[in-house]
């Protein structure tokens, strides 16, 4: 899962959406990266963002689990301003369920844009350097092929 934010409080949204994920009645087990402070991708003129990745063992099917994000999503205030990219409180994407490949646009995986985005790429190589993403590539490689200049790792201990 990646996480990111760049309105209002955005580490503690993201804290508060990975507590929220920790409470999961039948999560097996979670592991997340450090955060980092990233240049806004996709669209100029906007507040930096805090971005992670979670990785996670559930019983869920993509579906489901995409469902519960989007219900975390809007828990934390997402307001859609109907702008592609634009600024936002709280996302929480599916980047990659092992084993599943699929374009459905509700649910795309892995999620198509990873090898552009050192912002997610940064955190993941922290817990699955060695993944393959099918269509796109290894992390590791992925990761050594985009600019990372922009991005800054945070203290585990930054106040909310
Ligand atoms: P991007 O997907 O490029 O990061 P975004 O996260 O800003 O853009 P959202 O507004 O959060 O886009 O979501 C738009 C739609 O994308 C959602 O309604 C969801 O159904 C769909 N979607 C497709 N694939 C995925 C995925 N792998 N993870 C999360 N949402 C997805
Ligand atoms: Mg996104
Ligand atoms: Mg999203």
């Amino acid at each position: 899962v990646g996480l990111g934010a760049n309105l209002g409080r955005p580490v503690r949204q993201l804290r508060q959406a990975l507590t929220q994920i920790s409470a999961w009645p039948q999560l097996q087990g979670l592991r997340v990266s450090s955060f980092y402070r990233t240049p806004p991708w996709g669209l100029a003129g906007q507040p930096d963002f805090i971005n992670a990745v979670a990785e996670l063992d559930t019983d869920w099917a993509p579906d489901r689990l995409l469902t519960e994000l989007q219900r975390i999503e809007a828990e934390g205030g997402r307001v859609r301003l109907g702008e592609r990219w634009g600024p936002r409180t709280l996302d929480l994407d599916i980047l990659h369920v092992e084993g599943v490949c699929r374009s459905d646009p509700d649910l795309t995986l892995p999620h198509p844009r990873i090898a552009e985005r050192a912002f997610v790429l940064l955190p993941l190589s922290e817990l699955t350097p060695e993944l393959e993403l099918p269509g796109q590539g290894k992390v590791r490689t992925l990761l050594a092929a985009v600019d990372t200049s922009g991005c800054q790792r945070l203290e585990a201990a930054e106040p909310d």
